[in-house]
């Protein structure tokens, strides 16, 4: 069954460690914007060179950058049995060009989960993570801590601070957050896909309430 699902929030309100469990529990690609363009930058192509600056600012790459690296990696999911979409669309543009670009392929947007929370305990939360710079997957001291102290779970590698996890440019993402995305909200209550995730729930609660929205 081919599943097209989409996690929308602000920064710091999960969205990556949800979608890393679907993907090991539910065998759902995860496929994260954000994680992609990095890959990009560290391999320095012409995509993640014109990516960097953005990215270490807090803002958002211009469109056609970012739908250079996700439309493959679209692509590549659906061929295996769909996707859960972390990160993108950001704005009201790239929803537009989502939604075109899933017709074109027969494969309407299932479903929109969005998670909420207040901001200032979720910026609380992107202070204490830490991302393996192999896989992306995040961690965090408190809540989802790895094995080994410091250590990515599935790569064996050091995890590291993302530069834009700062506290001043993580104040910029949320200002961004709140002007491009947020109104991305509205756009998916029109269309009757969206469903509300607390993001304060500890993650156990956040995952089954996932899980039973994704099984109604
Ligand atoms: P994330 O890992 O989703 O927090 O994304 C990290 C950074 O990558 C963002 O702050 C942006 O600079 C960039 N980025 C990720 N996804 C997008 C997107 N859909 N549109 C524009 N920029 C993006």
């Amino acid at each position: 069954m081919n599943r097209r699902i989409l996690l929308l929030g602000p920064p710091g309100s999960g969205k990556g460690t949800i979608a890393a469990r679907l993907e090991t529990e539910l065998a759902l690609p995860h496929l994260s914007s954000g994680h992609l363009l990095r890959q990009e930058v560290e391999k320095g192509s012409p995509a993640g060179c014109r990516a960097k600056t953005f990215i270490d600012n807090g803002e958002l790459v211009p469109d056609t950058s970012v739908l250079e690296v996700i439309e493959p990696a679209l692509k590549g999911a659906i061929a295996n049995g769909g996707f859960v979409l972390d990160g993108f669309p950001r704005n009201r543009t790239q929803a537009i060009d989502l939604d075109r670009w899933l017709a074109e392929h027969g494969i309407p947007l299932e479903r929109v989960l969005l998670f909420t929370g207040p901001e200032d305990v979720l910026a609380e939360r992107i202070t204490g993570r830490r991302t393996c710079p192999e896989c992306g997957r995040v961690y965090h001291g408190q809540t989802v801590p790895p094995k080994r102290a410091g250590i990515c779970d599935l790569c064996g590698i050091p995890l590291v601070q993302r530069e834009d996890d700062s506290e001043a440019v993580v104040h910029k993402r949320y200002e961004i957050y709140r002007r491009e995305t947020h109104p991305l909200e509205q756009y998916y209550r029109q269309q009757d896909k969206l469903a509300m995730i607390p993001a304060t729930l500890p993650l156990e609660g956040r995952f089954s309430a996932v899980v039973e929205e994704l099984t109604r």
